[in-house]
């Protein structure tokens, strides 16, 4: 019999991936590995609408259980891969069975960086958020009146102080850098987040350190910043960035830095094996990039799929990525890296406003905030690769199906 095409890792672009390869016509055995009890979800409503309340846990899975038994498709759950050897295409599980396969893809996404514990890291009641179980044990502790301190003002943790906030927890974010969002955004679209968020009482001290989190008996009680300030907390939510799951590529002898490194074809350093989604460092544009978005585990799942069964173009996405805070929609397009001018245009109702970045006189990305319309045609512009003048998008008045078309 013949081995299997083995997916290691059960989330969003292995989903993706198997879909593509029945899709695709392929017929053969293929297999799913992954080390969490629950089939592929999408993870973004975890900071959200799952942790609220609002969302139900059914509505997370990408496909209903059965869909993958009409698909054929073997999804092995619970279940963690060890060691990957590729000279003999076997891949080793955590109760000690070997698997073989044909070719293999790396799907392992990444994991929340975490706080060290001499710092207080691994108190009860500080949290990450990546997974089913992170939520679920977040959830009970939005309690109203408790106060919620949040480490990191990048998207996931204004998402959960967002939640919080609304559910009348005391919330406070600190953040490291000059301002929150300093990693992914232009100063504009931190101003109009923190401004949303002081709005909704919640506070944020930006430029500011945490020396440590404080604790009794395993229970954290407060944090004492940099500046010896000293905030009492109930629960602490940790959002200070994630780290890719390389580290079974890199026993395995593949190359890896800042994640798998693979070509515009999915192709690791080793023959038949692939990756793709948060854990893979691809060449884009000429440069390495790794994005942490459900756009690429998506679209790059797909794209190994065809790479699996060598019948690919190279992947040129147009990255996206979106937040929801409170009632604002933020809808990101293209990649921001390397700008050197942005250019503000107000929307046509309140807390609405784009941000549109450029790299010389070329468009390379927009923030729209609550601005559908701008977020559409600003995709449509980057896609087109039309140039896009500056002064058009800085006039209010001009109309950007114009600009578009
Ligand atoms: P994952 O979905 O993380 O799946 C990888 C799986 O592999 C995991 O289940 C992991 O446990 C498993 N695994 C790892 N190692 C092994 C092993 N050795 N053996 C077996 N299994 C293994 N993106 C957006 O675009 N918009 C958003 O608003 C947004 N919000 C987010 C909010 C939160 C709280 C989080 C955590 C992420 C959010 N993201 C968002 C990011 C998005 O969810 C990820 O980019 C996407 O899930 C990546 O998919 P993936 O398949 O690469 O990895």
């Amino acid at each position: 019999m013949t081995a299997p095409i083995i997916l290691v890792g059960a989330g969003q672009a292995s989903a993706s991936c198997a879909a593509k390869l029945r899709a695709l016509g392929y017929d053969g055995p293929l297999t799913i590995i992954g080390d969490e009890q629950a089939a592929p979800y999408q993870r973004p409503p975890l900071s959200k609408k799952y942790v609220s309340g609002e969302l139900a846990l059914e509505r997370l899975f990408i496909r209903p259980l059965s869909w993958y038994a009409e698909q054929k498709i073997e999804l092995r759950l619970g279940t963690r891969a060890t060691a990957l050897r590729a000279s003999d295409r076997k891949l080793t599980l955590a109760d000690g069975s070997e698997l073989p396969f044909t070719k293999l893809l790396l799907a392992t996404g990444s994991r929340p960086r975490q706080l060290p514990a001499e710092i207080g890291g691994t108190l009860g009641n500080v949290f990450t958020i990546r997974n089913l179980a992170d939520a679920d044990a977040i959830a009970p502790a939005l309690v109203p009146g408790a106060k919620l301190l949040v480490i990191g003002g990048g998207y996931i943790g204004l998402e959960a102080a967002a939640v919080a906030a609304q559910k009348g927890l005391d919330v406070t974010v600190i953040e490291m850098a000059d301002r929150i969002l300093q990693r992914v955004a232009a100063a504009p679209t931190s101003d109009f987040f923190r401004a949303l968020h002081r709005a909704h009482g919640v506070t944020i001290r930006e430029a500011m350190g945490l020396a440590e989190l404080i604790g009794t008996d395993n229970h954290l009680t407060g944090a004492r910043l940099k500046d010896g300030t000293i905030l009492p907390a109930d629960l602490a939510i940790v959002g200070i960035g994630i780290l890719p799951n390389d580290d079974l590529a890199q026993a395995a002898g593949i190359d890896v830095g800042g994640g798998i490194l693979v070509d515009a074809q999915c192709r690791t350093s080793v023959p038949d094996i692939f990756a793709a989604g948060d854990c893979a460092n691809f060449l884009w544009q000429g440069q390495r990039t790794r994005l942490e978005s459900v756009q690429n585990a998506i679209d790059q799942g797909e794209h190994a799929a065809a790479c699996l069964l060598g019948q690919a173009p190279d992947y040129d996405p147009i990255p996206w990525f979106w937040s929801d805070q409170y009632d604002v929609k933020l809808q990101i397009a293209g990649l921001n890296r390397g700008y050197d001018s942005t250019i503000l245009r107000p929307g046509k109702r309140p807390l609405s406003q784009s941000i549109w970045y450029f790299r010389g006189d070329t468009l390379i990305a927009i923030d729209a905030m609550n601005d559908a319309l701008a977020y559409a045609l600003g995709k449509k512009m980057l896609e087109s690769g039309k140039p896009v003048a500056k002064v058009a998008i800085a006039d209010p008045a001009s109309d950007l199906k114009v600009l578009a078309q």
